[in-house]
C-alpha cells in the first residue's frame, strides 16, 4: 500500500470529475488528496466519499495562485514532508504544466497523459504513434510521477477518514513566469479535454450555424461540442473546438462523431473514448469500422430526434 499524492484540481469549490477518476486508480493505496491553496472544508467530504485517507491543505505565505512555479514548489514540499512514494493527476492543462516543474524539482522521471496506471508495479499504460499503439512503460522513479488522460479512468467511490492537515511551505522562488489572464474557450462552456461526453460534428456540418443543432443536443447530454479538422479548414468551427491529431486529444465516455469520416488524424485525437456512437449517411465510411455504434443516416435528421429522445 504505497503513500500516494493526488493533486486535486478545483473550480468553484467543487472537485473535478477528472480528478475523482485519478483518485479510483489509486483506490487500496493510502491516498492523500493535495488540496494546493483552496479551501479544503469545501471539498472535504466529496474526497473522503472518493477514497481520501488524508486531506492536505497546501497554503504558503504570499499570493501563488499567478505562479505555476511556486505551485510547483509546494507540491514538491508536500511529497517530501509526507514522503509520499506515488504522485498523481489530471493530464490537463493544469497538471501537465505543474508536474513537469514537480518532476525537474524532484529531479524525477515523469510519465505524463497514461491511460491506466499500476501504483503496486510503477507500470503506466499509454496511448503511442498517434493512438496506433498503446505502450506499457515501466517506471523507476521515486516518487513515481504520473499524469492520467482525463476521463480514462471511470470515479468509483471508496470512503475513506478524509481526515485534514494543514501544511504551509516554505516557497518563495516565484521563477519567471506569472499568469496574468486565463481564456475559456468559447464562453466559458465545458472544456473539451476533460468533458465527460463529446458531440463533434464533421465537413458535413456545412456551416457555422448549424453547430446550434449539436449544442442543443449538447446540452441534454451535458456534453462539450467538437469538431473535425475539415470543419475547422472550412471555417464552420474555430480551432479550439478541433479534435484530432493537430487538435486536441479527448477521451470521454461517449463520443458521438456526426458527419466525421474517421481519417486516421482525426482518430489519433479520440480513439481512447470509452464508447464511439458515429452518424454518417454513407454506410462504407471508414468510421463505421471503429465505432461501437453506428447510425446510417443523415445527421440533420438524426441529431434532432437523437436531442427530442434525450
Ligand atoms: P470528410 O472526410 O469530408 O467526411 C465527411 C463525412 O460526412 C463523410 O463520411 C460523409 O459521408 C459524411 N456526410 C456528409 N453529409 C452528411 C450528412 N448530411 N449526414 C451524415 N453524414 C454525412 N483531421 C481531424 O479531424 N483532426 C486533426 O487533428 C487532423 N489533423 C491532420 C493532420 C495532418 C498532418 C493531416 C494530413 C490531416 C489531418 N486531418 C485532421 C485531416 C484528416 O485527414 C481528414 O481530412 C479530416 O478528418 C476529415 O474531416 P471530416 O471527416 O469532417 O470530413
Amino acid at each position: 500500500m504505497a503513500k500516494t499524492g493526488i493533486l486535486i484540481e478545483i473550480e468553484n469549490n467543487i472537485v473535478k470529475e477528472t480528478s475523482f477518476g485519478v483518485m479510483t486508480a489509486a483506490h487500496g493505496h493510502e491516498i492523500y488528496a493535495l488540496v494546493l491553496d483552496h479551501d479544503a472544508l469545501a471539498v472535504k467530504e466529496k474526497l473522503a466519499e472518493y477514497g481520501a485517507a488524508v486531506i492536505v491543505s497546501i497554503t504558503a505565505p504570499g499570493d501563488v495562485s499567478s505562479s505555476p512555479d511556486l505551485q510547483a514548489q509546494m507540491l514538491a514540499a508536500a511529497v517530501k514532508e509526507y514522503s509520499l512514494e506515488t504522485l498523481l493527476g489530471t493530464a490537463s492543462t493544469t497538471g501537465k504544466d505543474l508536474f513537469a516543474r514537480v518532476a525537474a524539482i524532484l529531479e524525477e522521471p515523469l510519465v505524463s497523459d497514461c491511460v491506466q496506471v499500476s501504483i503496486a508495479d510503477k507500470t503506466v499504460k499509454k496511448s503511442h504513434f498517434s493512438g496506433k499503439t498503446f505502450a506499457t512503460l515501466k517506471v523507476n522513479g521515486s516518487p513515481f510521477l504520473c499524469t492520467l488522460r482525463p476521463n480514462s479512468i471511470e470515479p468509483e467511490t471508496a470512503p475513506a477518514a478524509g481526515k485534514i492537515v494543514e501544511f504551509t511551505a516554505n516557497v518563495e522562488d516565484p521563477g519567471l513566469i506569472k499568469i496574468v489572464e486565463v481564456k475559456k474557450d468559447a464562453g466559458g462552456k465545458l472544456d473539451l479535454t476533460e468533458a465527460p461526453v463529446i458531440i463533434t460534428g464533421g465537413r458535413a456540418i456545412k456551416a457555422a450555424e448549424n453547430y446550434q443543432m449539436l449544442e442543443a443536443c449538447a446540452e441534454k447530454l451535458g456534453a462539450a461540442v467538437g469538431a473535425s479538422r475539415a470543419a475547422v479548414d472550412a471555417g464552420y468551427a474555430p480551432h479550439s473546438m478541433q479534435v484530432g491529431q493537430t487538435g486536441k486529444t479527448v477521451s470521454p465516455r461517449l463520443y458521438i462523431a456526426c458527419g466525421v469520416s474517421g481519417a486516421v488524424q482525426h482518430f489519433a485525437g479520440m480513439k481512447t473514448s470509452r464508447v464511439i456512437v458515429a452518424i454518417n449517411e454513407d454506410k462504407d465510411a471508414p468510421i463505421f469500422a471503429k465505432c461501437d455504434y453506428g447510425i446510417v443516416g443523415d445527421i440533420f435528421d438524426v441529431v434532432p430526434v437523437l436531442t427530442e429522445k434525450l
